[in-house]
């Protein structure tokens, strides 16, 4: 038989320092959900280059309206950009490229603008 020495007592064992934690700030009431935005839905017609047959909002006629091209902002962006680079012969050109203009709609009966096409 093994001759057992003093069963040993393991001084370590503590028992565990009392660990408190602060508890964490709750907030007092059920918090709102956060607001999705009011998502207005538009109905906006989209309008091509080309003239278009609708019904005016305005004047409630059947109409095909009347398309004018006309400068945009755009249009001057360019040539005052040409004019920079020094092409001065060709600063008048964005405003005969149909890709630099805008259509505008306007409805032939009451002469109100619809809409426009930017390229
Ligand atoms: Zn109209």
């Amino acid at each position: 038989m093994d001759k057992q020495g003093v069963p040993h007592y393991d001084p370590g064992v503590q028992p565990p320092p009392p660990g408190f934690a602060p508890p964490p700030p709750y907030s007092s009431g059920p918090q709102p959900p956060p607001q999705a935005p009011g998502v207005i839905f538009i109905q906006q017609t989209t309008f091509g280059p080309d003239t278009m047959r609708l019904s005016c909002p305005h004047c409630q006629h059947d109409i095909s309206t009347r398309v004018e091209t006309e400068p945009s902002t755009k249009t001057h962006l360019f040539a005052l950009l040409l004019c920079l680079l020094g092409c001065w012969c060709c600063a008048p050109c964005p405003y005969c490229m149909d890709s630099c203009l805008v259509k505008k709609h306007y409805c032939p009966s009451c002469k109100q603008y619809l809409g426009s096409y930017e390229n």
